[in-house]
C-alpha cells in the first residue's frame, strides 16, 4: 500500500471516530424528548401546584409511589414561549423544577446556544412561581444578566430580601419592571401584558399574563382567588384570546375532606365548570385547566373527574403540549 494512501486512510478513520464522539455528545445533551414546533408557540412545561408531586409529607394514594419512583411528567406549573421571529425563548415563572424546564426550553423551537431563557416572566412571590431563581446564583449556574420581568412590589421584594438580593447585586438577574395592563412588545410578533389578579399577596402582587403572538393569543392565570373577586369578567377575558390556561388547583371539596369550598381562595374546577357552562363549545374548548394540587384527581387522565372535565368540552393541561400563537 502506498504511504500516501495509508495516511489518507488513517485520517479518514480518525475523522469517523471524531464524528462518532460528537454524535454521542449530542445525544447526551438532548436526552429530553422535545416535541418540535416551527412557529411561535407556547409549551406547557409543568402543570402541578407550587409544592410539586410527591408532595412533602403526603400519605395519600396520590403520592405514595412517587417518593420512590418520581414521575418526570409531574413538574410544577410553567409555560415556555418560543418567538420564531427572533429565535428567543421565554419562561413563565421560575419553579423549583426549573433546571429541567429550562433545558427543555433551550431545545424547544430551534435549539439555542444559550442555556438560559432570554427572559423570565414572574407572576408572584409564592414558592412554585419564583423559587427557581435560586438556580441562577453563585451556588448554581452563576448566570449573567438574565432579564426577569416583575411587577413593582415583586421587584422591591427581590431587591430587599436575601438570598434574592444577591442575584440582583451580582447581576445574575436584571429586573425589568412591568406595569399592570401595559403591554411589553418583546418583538415585532410577540406582546406580553401583565394583568393583576386577586390572590393572597403577602410579599408581591399577583398577575396573570396575556401573551399575544402573530396569529393567536393566550391567557395564563396560574393562581387567582374566586372569579367573582376579580374586577374583570373572566368570560370576557376568555373571549379575547384563543387559549386560556386557568387555575384549577382543586377539583371539588371531596379531596379536602369535604371542607367548605367557598372558603378556599381558588376557583375549584366544579365551580369554574358551573360558571362556564353556558359558553359555546368553541369558547369552552379554549379553557385549559392547570396548577393541579397533588390531591386533584384530574391529574390521572383515567379518573372520573378528568373524564367529566373533558366530556364537558374543557381541556386539561398536559406537560409538553404545544399551542401555536
Ligand atoms: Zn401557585
Ligand atoms: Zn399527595
Ligand atoms: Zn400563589
Amino acid at each position: 500500500m502506498e504511504i500516501h494512501y495509508l495516511l489518507a486512510l488513517i485520517i479518514y478513520i480518525c475523522s469517523c471516530n471524531e464524528q462518532k464522539v460528537s454524535e454521542i455528545q449530542e445525544v447526551e445533551e438532548t436526552h429530553l424528548e422535545v416535541k418540535r414546533t416551527y412557529v411561535t408557540s407556547l409549551v406547557i412545561l409543568g402543570t402541578i401546584q407550587d409544592a410539586g408531586q410527591p408532595h412533602i409529607a403526603c400519605k395519600k394514594q396520590c403520592c405514595v409511589d412517587l417518593f420512590e419512583n418520581p414521575d418526570k411528567d409531574k413538574q410544577v406549573i410553567s409555560l415556555g414561549l418560543y418567538d420564531k421571529s427572533t429565535g428567543k425563548k421565554y419562561l413563565f415563572d421560575a419553579t423549583p423544577d426549573m433546571p429541567r424546564q429550562m433545558k427543555y426550553l433551550k431545545e424547544f423551537g430551534i435549539s439555542s446556544e444559550n442555556e438560559m431563557a432570554d427572559g423570565i416572566c414572574l407572576t408572584h412571590a409564592h414558592i412554585g412561581h419564583y423559587a427557581g431563581l435560586m438556580y441562577l446564583g453563585k451556588e448554581a449556574t452563576d448566570a449573567q444578566n438574565v432579564p426577569v420581568y416583575v411587577m413593582p412590589r415583586m421587584k422591591h421584594f427581590l431587591q430587599n430580601n436575601g438570598p434574592w438580593d444577591l442575584l440582583v447585586s451580582r447581576k445574575n438577574i436584571v429586573l425589568n419592571e412591568l406595569e399592570n395592563g401595559v403591554a411589553i412588545q418583546v418583538s415585532d410578533e410577540v406582546k406580553i401584558t401583565p394583568i393583576k389578579v386577586p390572590h393572597r399577596d403577602e410579599y408581591s402582587e399577583t398577575i396573570g399574563y396575556r401573551i399575544e403572538g402573530p396569529n393567536k393569543s393566550a391567557l395564563f392565570i396560574p393562581d387567582i382567588d374566586k372569579w367573582e373577586k376579580w374586577d374583570k369578567d373572566i368570560i370576557e377575558e376568555i373571549s379575547k384570546v384563543d387559549y386560556a390556561f386557568l387555575d384549577a388547583t382543586f377539583y371539588s371539596g371531596e379531596e379536602l375532606n369535604n371542607r367548605d369550598i367557598s372558603q378556599i381562595p381558588h376557583p375549584f374546577i366544579i365551580e369554574s365548570m358551573e360558571k362556564f357552562k353556558d359558553l359555546s363549545e368553541q369558547e369552552k374548548n379554549k379553557i385549559i385547566f392547570i396548577h393541579f394540587n397533588h390531591t386533584n384527581p384530574v391529574s390521572d387522565p383515567n379518573s372520573k373527574a378528568a373524564k367529566n372535565v373533558l366530556d364537558h368540552g374543557f381541556k386539561l393541561g398536559k406537560i409538553n403540549d404545544i399551542f401555536e400563537l
